[in-house]
């Protein structure tokens, strides 16, 4: 982005070390990071109730986070939506925990399973953890309502399990502020909470490993604890962060031309990838391709669940060297106003053959 290369020139310019940083992160890329995973005014900044810790990318935060969570619920279950990330599962085994699933995606009707999901997140023990893709669910593509979100985070209050909240888009839905609403539902509950927060795709920073591990308790003292916890838990695996994608991150969150820069790059990333949307499914109907692909629109996100068959992802794979994941997930982003005519007719031919 051009935001994160004028951030780059001012700090290539006032670099005056190489020490290593505290093991939590440069300390003003936390509070960076919980404007805008809080939002500015949220009552858990001011009450002083969350930890954040500079983590290796969103996975690095999943990781960090699922070691911590193995020290205090060491016979816990990890519960993921069906379907989910694929890297999940092995992130949450490999910090030691079985994994169940909860219902999330109807593939008949290509929309959130919402009855199914609530009827299995009220059966899930106090204790166990759930896993929650907070906007632009991965791979579907399909997330819940503000009025959803509420209910879920009800649930969790009531059956005691611990939300740890995977937020990964943020901006590539909605907007910052409506893509926050599942943080905004289980802080306003007061439960203690998990977020890993990803900058990878947002700041366009994939390969200088910028995510946060969030950790929301109910009051300052119990956030102090957490944070010595979350420190003693980074510690033993990569001992403190990378410097750069953090000081980019907050060189461009508190510099407001730069902030007013990078909302802007932002929004043109979201629109592009929803014209791409459009696009794709106009581009199929006019070529009068077969089948319902307007969930394609509703989605959101950079995925889609295409409903594309396994036998048609392998022919435009083995024909026209165009990548979909087995399932049918395509990478909207990969699409663009050069490729789309390509794609909706490798589509067309694939469907006819
Ligand atoms: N969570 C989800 C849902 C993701 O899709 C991804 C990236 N594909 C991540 C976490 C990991 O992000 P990062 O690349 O920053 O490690």
């Amino acid at each position: 982005l051009n935001c994160v290369k004028a951030a780059e020139k001012i700090l290539l310019g006032q670099e005056s070390t190489k020490s290593y940083l505290p093991i939590s992160g440069d300390p003003l890329y936390a509070a960076e990071v919980q404007k805008l995973i809080f939002g500015e005014d949220s009552e858990v900044i001011s009450a002083g109730r969350a930890v954040t810790a500079h983590a290796p990318g969103g996975t690095g935060a999943l990781r960090v986070g699922g070691d911590l969570l193995k020290k205090f619920y060491p016979n816990a279950k990890v519960w993921i939506s069906k379907p989910t990330w694929a890297n999940h599962k092995g992130v949450f085994t490999t910090s030691g925990f079985p994994l169940a699933e909860y219902a999330y995606y109807n593939a008949g009707t290509k929309s959130l399973d919402f009855q199914g999901m609530v009827k299995d997140l009220e059966g899930v023990p106090a204790g166990d953890i759930v896993l929650l893709h907070a906007c632009c669910h991965n791979p579907s593509g399909v997330d819940l309502s503000a009025d959803q979100w509420q209910k879920v985070a009800a649930i969790s209050a009531e059956k005691g399990w611990v939300p740890f909240l995977d937020f990964a888009y943020q901006g590539f839905g909605e907007g910052l502020e409506a893509d926050r609403a599942g943080i905004e539902a289980f802080a306003a509950i007061g439960v203690d909470f998990y977020i890993s927060s990803s900058y990878s795709k947002n700041f366009g920073l994939y390969n200088e490993r910028t995510g946060a591990i969030s950790v929301v308790t109910p009051n300052a003292a119990e956030a102090a604890v957490a944070m010595s916890h979350l420190k003693a838990t980074i510690r033993v695996i990569y001992s403190n962060p990378p410097a750069h994608g953090g000081l980019v991150v907050a060189t461009i969150l508190s510099t407001p031309e730069l902030r007013k820069q990078w909302l802007e790059e932002l929004a043109g990333m979201r629109n592009r990838i929803k014209a791409m949307r459009v696009a794709l499914v106009e581009g199929l109907t006019a070529r009068g391709v077969k089948g319902d692909f307007s969930s394609i629109t509703s989605q959101r996100g950079m995925f889609s669940f295409s409903g594309l068959s396994d036998e048609v992802v392998q022919w435009l794979r083995a024909n026209k060297s165009i990548y979909v994941v087995a399932g049918g997930r395509i990478n909207l982003a990969g699409l663009t106003e050069a490729n789309i005519g390509y794609v909706c007719d490798a589509i067309a031919e694939a469907t006819r053959s």
